[in-house]
């Protein structure tokens, strides 16, 4: 277990009657660090104080399936967190964040604060509910605050760079009845949807698999882009369930949206709308897609998406 970086960050206007520590949980895989988890650090520097990076696992520690075990992860947190009297603890709202956290804030026993897009002040903290239709302001009294944080909301922290000192935590090895068996992973060359700069998306307006995989990837891949879908698209078996865009799917933000057969449904729309152009083509005039689209191509898919494909390459 190796604990890193100490920053002092600027306060960026949070009043701080005590000292604020915040142990920001990064995420690992084979010892390479998931970039999208460093926007937990900048959740920490906005609310001010110390930040501290925590890191499981590396080179020579445990296998990395082992860690990645939330039942074990949780409380050999817990104690470090115990140890360095944080008072924030914050990682990404990703599976990672979502299956550990809950833990975490149930062996504290306090409030868990999920998916925060903005911080007021040490123990007020913005979200979103209903979709993404309504935004509230929540204060916690808890004495930890145990937040996971909307990756789309906080920009990456740097991966590289710092003066940061490494520290070894705690492991307390805790017993627990779960063993890990084994995983499987899905494989892409193609860019991380969460994270990537550009998403090419498809809804039920594919009609098929087929058209899906005909039409979607070699659109995403003139524009270098990772590939999503709508909950229709996904629950007709055209795409993979990793593949949602919304609601309950994933939350994503890239430099460009670009969506064929998709309507527009709000539960759609709250895992998209945060992305900087939106491109919509669609038959259907009156589609909602049109009200947070920035460019809109009314026409038949069938024959949009080939041409658009051809000119990219082109
Ligand atoms: P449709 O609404 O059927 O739209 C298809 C569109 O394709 C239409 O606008 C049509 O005009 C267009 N079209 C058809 N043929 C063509 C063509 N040849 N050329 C051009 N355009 C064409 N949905 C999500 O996406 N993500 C979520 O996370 C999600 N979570 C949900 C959670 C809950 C609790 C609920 C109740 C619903 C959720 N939904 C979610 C479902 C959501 O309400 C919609 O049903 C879904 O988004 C519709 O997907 P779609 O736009 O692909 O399909």
């Amino acid at each position: 277990i190796l604990l890193p970086p100490q920053q002092r960050a600027a306060p960026r206007g949070v009043a701080s009657s005590r000292l604020l520590s915040s142990l920001a949980v990064l995420e690992q895989r084979d010892g390479k660090l998931n970039v999208a988890s460093l926007a937990a650090v900048t959740a920490a520097r906005r609310l001010g104080g110390s930040v501290t990076g925590f890191v499981a696992g590396g080179p020579g520690i445990r296998a990395v399936a082992e860690e990645g075990l939330a039942e074990s992860y949780a409380p050999m947190l817990v104690e470090n967190i115990k140890n360095g009297g944080y008072t924030h603890v914050m990682t990404g709202h990703s599976a990672f964040g979502k299956n550990l956290l809950p833990r975490v804030a149930a062996l504290l026993d306090v409030q868990q604060i999920s998916d925060i897009i903005g911080i007021e002040s040490e123990d007020t903290f913005v979200r979103t509910i209903y979709a993404g239709n309504a935004i509230t302001t929540v204060q916690s009294s808890d004495n930890i605050k145990v937040i996971t944080v909307r990756g789309t909301a906080f920009q990456s922290g740097a991966a590289e760079g710092g003066s940061a000192e490494l520290v070894e935590g705690v492991d307390p090895k805790a017993e627990n009845m779960t063993e890990w068996v084994s995983e499987d992973l899905t494989k892409s060359d193609r860019p991380e949807l969460s994270t990537a700069e550009r998403v090419v998306s498809g809804g039920r307006g594919l009609k098929s698999k087929e058209d899906f995989d005909r039409l979607i990837p070699p659109l995403a891949d003139a524009l270098g882009a990772a590939i999503g879908a709508s909950r229709a698209a996904v629950d007709s078996g055209f795409a993979d369930n990793s593949l949602q865009v919304g609601q309950t799917g994933k939350n994503v933000a890239p430099q460009l949206y670009l969506c064929a057969g998709i309507s527009g449904a709000i539960q759609h729309l709250a895992g998209m709308k945060d992305s900087k152009v939106i491109a919509a083509i669609n038959k259907d005039p009156d589609a909602p897609i049109f009200q947070v689209a920035d460019v809109g191509l009314v026409g038949d898919l069938f024959e949009k998406v080939p041409e658009l494909t051809q000119k990219l390459k082109g």
